[in-house]
């Protein structure tokens, strides 16, 4: 280091360079204060803040439960898990773990109504064998709370009817689990085909959901409520109502039960069914559990195609329009379809407003779900109650 004497140029730049910023820093009288002030205004405005997380309750510790819908409460705005219900308490208290669930709020099917004394849940879940649905939705409606059920909403019309009944008198919303109401391709596959009429006319929809299931499985269990067309045909048929926004008047259809394959004792393999609509829309539906996995809808209209392959997954979904030979695909951006379902209803149970798939939407499919059962047992067309 060395000394500079005071007559160094470079120690007088210096000086002066601290002077100008001295001179030019000097504070008038009415120059307006830098530092804000201590006192805050009496009427500071606050940025709106995220809304309060609705408390979930999961009700059925299974392969949805635990694979797609646990993991989509850290994509949800307005819901939380906040309890769990299951058979099986050492997995509950994993997942307890894993996701910040108070282990004191873990109920079995016995003491499933003690929720009614718990103020954390705001909302139960339904993701049991589709036969238990109605029984735990409508002890959960009589324990104060709103119900969100998994699809098929029940095994009977009449099920349907006293979920329907006990949300009532229960006076708390009944939503059924229709996630594909939920996300962008669906519902710009409804606006293409019901709004903006971008193929005309529908004349025919044809719709197919299939997969390879192996035992054992729910799905394959007559006492569970399992069968193809209440697992995996429920997605073409609520498609062909939602694409035309009708109901279907008429059902035939035919099922296949192969003799030499032990998972179908119970259930059929396949099933192929039509719906024939007022209008005049015919929708040709399939669905197998004996066939690699294929989940797809077309719509052919007096002037086009509208085309979503696959329709059904849980991500991944492809909607194009066809005309003439110009094929445009739509640019969406996905969404966790469980994540906006779930955020659905907490917004409507917050505001309290109806759900966009309420119990009603269930009884509808279930009711044509019995009708393909009986067309396909006598081989006659069947009326679809009302
Ligand atoms: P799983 O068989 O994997 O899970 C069902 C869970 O229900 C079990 O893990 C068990 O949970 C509980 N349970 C209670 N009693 C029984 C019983 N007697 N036999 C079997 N399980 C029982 O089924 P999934 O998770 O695949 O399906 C559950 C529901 O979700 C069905 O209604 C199905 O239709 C629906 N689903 C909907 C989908 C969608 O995309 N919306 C996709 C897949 C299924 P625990 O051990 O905790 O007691």
């Amino acid at each position: 280091m060395t000394d500079r004497s005071p007559d160094d140029p470079t120690r007088r730049a210096f000086l002066a360079a601290g002077a100008t910023l001295l001179a030019s820093s000097a504070v008038n009288a009415d120059d307006p204060p830098l530092a804000p002030p201590d006192k805050q205004p009496p009427d500071l405005k606050l940025p709106d803040p995220p809304p309060k997380k609705l408390g979930w309750a999961v009700v059925g510790l299974g392969k949805l439960a635990l694979e797609e819908v646990m993991p989509a409460f850290a994509a949800c705005r307005q819901s939380r898990p906040t309890a769990l219900v299951s058979g099986h308490p050492d997995k509950a208290k994993r997942v307890a773990a894993a996701y910040g669930v108070d282990p004191k709020k873990i109920y079995d099917y016995g003491n499933y109504d003690r929720i009614a004394d718990d103020p954390a849940i705001d909302i139960v879940y339904i993701i049991l064998p589709n036969s238990m649905h109605a029984e735990y939705t409508v002890r959960g409606l009589r324990a104060g709370k709103h119900v969100l059920c998994e699809k098929p909403m029940a095994v009977t019309a009449a099920e349907c009817e006293q979920m329907i009944a006990a949300g009532k008198d229960a006076k708390r919303k009944l939503m059924v689990a229709y996630r594909l109401r939920y996300e962008p391709f669906n519902q710009a596959a409804i606006e293409l085909c019901r709004k903006e009429r971008a193929v005309g006319a529908i004349r025919t929809i044809a719709a197919s959901n299939c997969q390879d299931v192996t035992a054992p499985n729910i799905r394959l269990s007559k006492a569970l409520g399992g069968g193809p067309v209440e697992d995996i045909g429920i997605y073409c048929l609520n498609a062909a109502r939602y694409l035309t926004g009708e109901e279907p008047a008429e059902v035939t259809a035919v099922a296949h039960r192969p003799k030499d394959d032990p998972r179908f004792r119970e259930v059929p393999e396949s099933v192929a069914f039509t719906l024939r609509f007022p209008s005049g829309v015919i929708a040709n539906c399939d669905c197998s559990f004996a066939a690699a996995e294929s989940r797809r809808y077309r719509v052919h209209g007096a002037d086009g195609f509208v085309d979503m392959d696959p329709a059904f997954s849980y991500r991944g979904l492809r909607l194009s329009v066809l005309k003439g030979d110009r094929k445009s695909e739509l640019k969406l951006t996905e969404v966790n379809h469980f994540a906006a379902e779930m955020d659905h209803f907490s917004e409507c149970v917050a505001a309290d407003r109806p759900p966009r798939t309420p119990g009603e939407e269930g009884l509808a499919d279930v009711r044509v779900i019995e009708a393909t059962a009986e067309a396909a047992r006598t081989g006659r067309a069947v009326a679809v109650k009302r």
